[in-house]
């Protein structure tokens, strides 16, 4: 191979590196784009959390309520079972005896009812806080559907992208040669998208480590392409092309 041909080769390497370049991050950017809509699902999830508390606590007040309904029920069979038994008494010491139960009955059956009552009050309050809370709720879930979209419009810009980036790199392929093709695109595909760095201060581009006068020597006789020692990209000096 001829020396012109080999820094024509490397200046054609470097043209697709930009594209490729391009194509790494974009595509590096898309694969975290699902983390972020997870995440943005999940921080909506989070911001449910004290209206699902207030659901829980009505449907707790309610249940409560219910328990209450049934002991109440049954003072009153209590009261209406005492009532007849009332009836059937012969003296007056089991006449009063019974009144007295029943008395007592009554009581209890009334501090029921002042629960009772205080459950629906406190049902109230919580329907209230509720009704508040689904506000704050949709409007939160509005933003995180919007800013979703936005995440989704980005990915589809994204998309797009690539597509022009490889077809771009399609044109620019039938002048590089196949054999140094395939060796710069082994590396791009194991080196983070980098497959061919330029030496800045004698360091390599790549992976920033020293290279020797002797390789930088090798890399200005053009008469094959010279690798990095440490990472094995292929090497050029800007200022030769
Ligand atoms: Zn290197």
């Amino acid at each position: 191979m001829t020396q012109i041909s080999i820094k024509d080769q490397i200046k054609k390497l470097v043209d697709l590196q930009k594209i490729d370049a391009e194509i790494y991050n974009v595509n590096t950017g898309l694969t975290e784009k699902p983390a972020v809509i997870e995440e943005l699902r999940k921080k909506f999830e989070v911001s449910k959390t004290h209206l699902n508390q207030l659901e829980e606590k009505f449907k707790g007040i309610q249940l409560k309520r219910k328990e209450l309904e049934l002991e109440m029920k049954a003072r009153e069979d209590d009261i209406a079972k005492s009532n007849i038994q009332l009836t059937q008494l012969k003296t007056n010491k089991e006449y009063q005896i019974k009144l007295n139960e029943i008395a007592s009955i009554k009581a209890d059956k009334s501090i029921i009812e002042e629960k009772i009552l205080l459950s629906y009050d406190e049902a109230d309050a919580v329907q209230g806080e509720i009704a508040k809370e689904k506000v704050v709720v949709e409007a939160q879930e509005k933003r995180y559907l919007a800013r979703k979209k936005e995440v989704e419009d980005e990915i589809r810009l994204m998309e797009d992208r690539v597509k022009v980036l490889e077809s771009q790199r399609k044109q620019q392929l039938p002048g590089v040669d196949r054999t140094l093709l395939n060796r710069y695109e082994k590396v791009l595909a194991h080196k983070d998208g980098l497959g061919i760095a330029p030496i800045t201060d004698n360091s390599c581009g790549g992976c920033h480590m020293n290279v020797p006068p002797q390789t930088i020597n090798a890399i200005r006789m053009h008469d094959q392409l010279v690798e990095c020692e440490i990472c094995q990209r292929i090497m050029y000096l800007e200022d030769d092309l």
